[in-house]
């Protein structure tokens, strides 16, 4: 069902959602041209760069709500939110489609290091720069070993989440 743009006096169909407010309880259904006025002037990020923003849902995600599981946003939610926030396309996304990001998936960008918004090819590339510092063959405490199969596993797990998507 398609729901008419929550802009008052608008007609047109709602297919933009936006959020109500940094929890990402509630949500307007907007449709292009008044989802682009209400992205400008939702201004409670204005002033952060976009690392920032990005490190601020992270922390949402895995720190201090960590403890409150019920009510701290899924990892779909905080890359809806970050590409709504920085202004990218989220015409094609998938959300709120139950396509959530998989545990494993969250887990394995954590231990790359990498923002739940990583791209493939970013992936790729933290994961070509770890396994040079960590392989085996240079590498020559045990530490370095372990650490070595924890990013290989991490992107195996990362590049057949990738692979199944089309
Ligand atoms: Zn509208």
């Amino acid at each position: 069902m398609i729901k008419r743009c929550d802009h008052p006096g608008c007609g047109k169909a709602g297919i933009i959602r936006a959020p109500k407010n940094r929890h990402l309880t509630e949500f307007w259904m907007f449709c292009r041209t008044h989802a682009a006025e209400y992205n400008k002037n939702w201004n409670y990020y204005a002033n952060m760069t976009p690392a920032e923003i990005e490190a601020d849902w992270e922390r949402q995600m895995f720190g201090d709500t960590i403890n409150r599981a019920g009510s701290s946003p899924n990892p779909h939610q905080v890359k809806f939110i970050n590409d709504f926030v920085l202004g990218r396309d989220t015409s094609g996304d998938q959300y709120p489609v139950s396509r959530p990001l998989p545990t494993g998936v969250v887990t394995a960008l954590k231990t790359l290091n990498l923002p739940l918004t990583a791209t493939l090819g970013e992936i790729g590339n933290r994961y070509r720069t770890l396994a040079k510092k960590y392989h085996p063959d240079i590498a020559t405490d045990h530490h370095d070993a372990t650490e070595f199969t924890k990013i290989s596993d991490a992107y195996d797990v990362l590049r057949r989440h990738f692979s199944s998507k089309k």
